[in-house]
């Protein structure tokens, strides 16, 4: 756990949210400004600031993340059609630096993405 980072407190329940998913590893919470009907955040319990601080040691994590988000796509009846987003640095619009997959469904999707 980061002391100041916000998803670090998500997790630990510090600060509430509405938690969809969570295991020992993983923890998926609604984001608070949905950009599509289904907007979810998964992440991983361990703090990583974003991508770049991951290594190949943390390859089944970083998988599993995608893999909840099927689970859930599944669950909510998006198999149709859903996105997985992952920001990495400010660049790309990353704006919480506790690194975090958007699952984002229930709606058409523009590529290239903006
Ligand atoms: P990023 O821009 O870093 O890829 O995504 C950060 C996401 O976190 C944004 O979609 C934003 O709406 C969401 N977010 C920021 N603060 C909070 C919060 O306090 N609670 C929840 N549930 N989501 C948050
Ligand atoms: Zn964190």
């Amino acid at each position: 756990m980061s002391a100041d980072c916000l998803f670090c407190k998500i997790a630990a329940k510090k600060i509430p949210s509405k938690i969809v998913y969570e295991d020992d590893e993983v923890f998926a919470f609604e984001d608070i400004g949905p950009q599509a009907p289904t907007h979810i955040l998964i992440c991983p319990r361990k703090h990583f600031g974003s991508l770049n601080e991951a290594g190949l040691e943390d390859q089944a994590v970083l998988g599993k993340l995608q893999l909840i988000a099927a689970q859930l796509a599944r669950k909510r009846n998006l198999l149709a059609g859903y996105r997985t987003v992952l920001n990495s640095g400010e660049a790309a619009g990353q704006s919480v630096f506790h690194l975090h997959l958007h699952l984002l469904g229930g709606r058409a999707f523009r590529w290239p993405p903006g």
